[in-house]
């Protein structure tokens, strides 16, 4: 067997080839997109149309097309105008740092399959930790997502905080963790997952400004255990995904204490902030959770999907997955950090330590600084915005880069107004010079913009509430409403 297809699969002449007039192309799209040479955050597409095109160029495409026809048909993340859903424009060094990770493919679970990216993940969590206050004990880990981290972060919570051995053993009585109501639904799914069920996920009301309604847990913590649900965890959103508005962490820190509960704080989006002297303070607490998850991808620049799950006590990562509670011998023993599949729920991983290593390397933490201290201001001063246009109105003052908001000009009820307000991001979607997206809070259709790109300016967020109004007092119009021009 001469193997022709497989040499040429790994014909390091046609890599470098292919790689340089792809990087050429990248750079020109970062360029065209940054600079907004193409007019679109989006052209959009209805799936089935999409669907054909990909089918027939299969078989009829140009290969030589094909880099560029997959860059040009999406969403472009690094236009100005995409103020839609929480992921970064990767910071360009970092897709470079992700072709490492592509190419030398190291499986990660342990030292041997990827030795200078276990020590890197340690050198990066290591700076994580600290920055969170936390002490020597403190240890994290990266792992593929914040949804996993999330699910990997309360498995550690019932192994240390539920005396009997239920990895081993299943469930013998009902459990329970408290979260609030406007927590990421994948805390949820977490829950179900470990099989706590609906009755055992202790959905605590938010307050009129969307945080954890503090003033309830004790109600509610009592609530669940005369039920006989004994209660091993509370999580607080740092900030809750919808609106952008954190939790109260020190008064669960506190609440957490008195009841000896595992405090875990969701910061996939928000964590961030650790970097922020001017915001760090919406994180005050968060040295005290035993556990903290910050997304890379999401307000740190990074490619997805890279998360960071810390531990207050890193002892406990040890003993998540651990067949016996062993994690104390381990302890006394020597501890081997560099294993890393010891702790995280997948086994092969992707290097991901290299893009946080990369970026603290060539421009150093304060990148982090800059990135979310920028974003947040930019967020509340679209808050500032809204305010100041009579035809329009906030969910909630905006404490992060994430604003909620929606058109409210006119006699319309709530019904007719979500109906306007989702017609107009469709139209927003279709149109495709900005991509913004929607969530419903209480029944109530708000369209959501989160500021991602440090390069989104005012005039941009002006342009994109003329361009609302535009639209909404076309659509109002044509359904015949009353309505006063301005
Ligand atoms: C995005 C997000 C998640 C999910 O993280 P993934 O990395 O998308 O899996 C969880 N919690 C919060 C608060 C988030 O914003």
């Amino acid at each position: 067997m001469k193997k022709q297809l497989l040499k040429a699969v790994y014909d390091s002449e046609e890599f470098r080839k292919k790689g340089h007039i792809l990087i050429d192309q990248l750079a020109n799209h970062l360029a065209d997109k940054l600079q907004e040479k193409s007019k679109n955050a989006i052209y959009w597409n209805e799936p089935e149309e999409e669907l054909k095109f990909w089918q027939d160029f299969l078989s009829t495409g140009d290969e030589k097309a094909m880099f560029s026809k997959i860059t040009e048909r999406t969403t472009y993340v690094h236009h100005p105008h995409y103020i839609g859903h929480q992921v970064s424009p990767a910071a360009p060094i970092t897709a470079l740092s992700g072709m490492i990770s592509s190419l030398l493919n190291n499986g990660m679970a342990v030292y041997e399959m990827g030795m200078a990216p276990s020590a890197i993940e340690r050198v990066v969590t290591d700076i994580l930790c600290k920055k969170v206050g936390y002490g020597d004990a403190s240890r994290g880990f990266l792992t593929s997502g914040g949804t996993l981290a999330n699910l990997t972060a309360l498995l550690a919570a019932r192994k240390a905080k539920v005396a009997y051995d239920i990895w081993n053993e299943g469930h013998s009585e009902s459990l329970g963790i408290i979260v609030s109501e406007e927590a990421h639904y994948c805390v949820d799914r977490a829950a179900k997952i470990m099989g706590l069920g609906e009755k055992g996920i202790i959905k605590v009301p938010a307050t009129d400004g969307y945080e954890m309604n503090i003033s309830l847990l004790e109600n509610y913590y009592r609530e669940a255990t005369e039920k006989g649900i004994q209660i091993f965890a509370i999580v607080g959103s740092a900030p809750s995904t919808a609106t952008g508005v954190y939790d109260n962490l020190e008064a669960i820190a506190a609440f957490s204490q008195k009841y000896h509960l595992w405090f875990h704080v969701d910061g996939a989006h928000g964590g961030a902030a650790i970097f922020s002297k001017k915001y760090r303070h919406t994180l005050a607490g968060v040295e005290k959770a035993d556990s903290l998850v910050i997304d890379g991808h999401k307000m740190m620049m990074m490619p997805t999907i890279t998360t960071a799950l810390l531990m207050r006590e890193g002892k406990h990562a040890n003993a998540t997955f651990s067949q016996k509670a062993e994690y104390l011998l381990t302890q006394a023993d020597h501890e081997d950090w560099y294993n890393s599949g010891k702790r995280t729920f997948e086994c092969t991983k992707n290097m991901m330590s290299i893009h946080w290593y990369t970026l603290i390397k060539a421009y150093g933490e304060g990148v982090f600084d800059e990135y979310v201290t920028h974003l947040y201001d930019m967020g509340r001063f679209f808050g500032e915005m809204v305010k100041e246009e009579p035809a329009f109105e906030l969910a909630v003052a905006p404490v992060s880069n994430i604003v909620c908001f929606r058109y409210v000009k006119g006699s319309l009820d709530t019904e007719a107004l979500n109906n306007l307000n989702a017609k107009v991001r469709q139209h927003l979607l279709e149109d495709g010079k900005f991509y913004i997206v929607q969530t419903k809070l209480r029944g109530v259709h708000y369209l959501r913009v989160t500021v991602m790109n440090p390069f989104t300016t005012s005039q941009h967020l002006r342009m994109l509430l003329k361009k609302i109004r535009t639209y909404a007092e076309e659509v109002s119009s044509q359904l015949n409403l009353t309505h006063r021009s301005f």
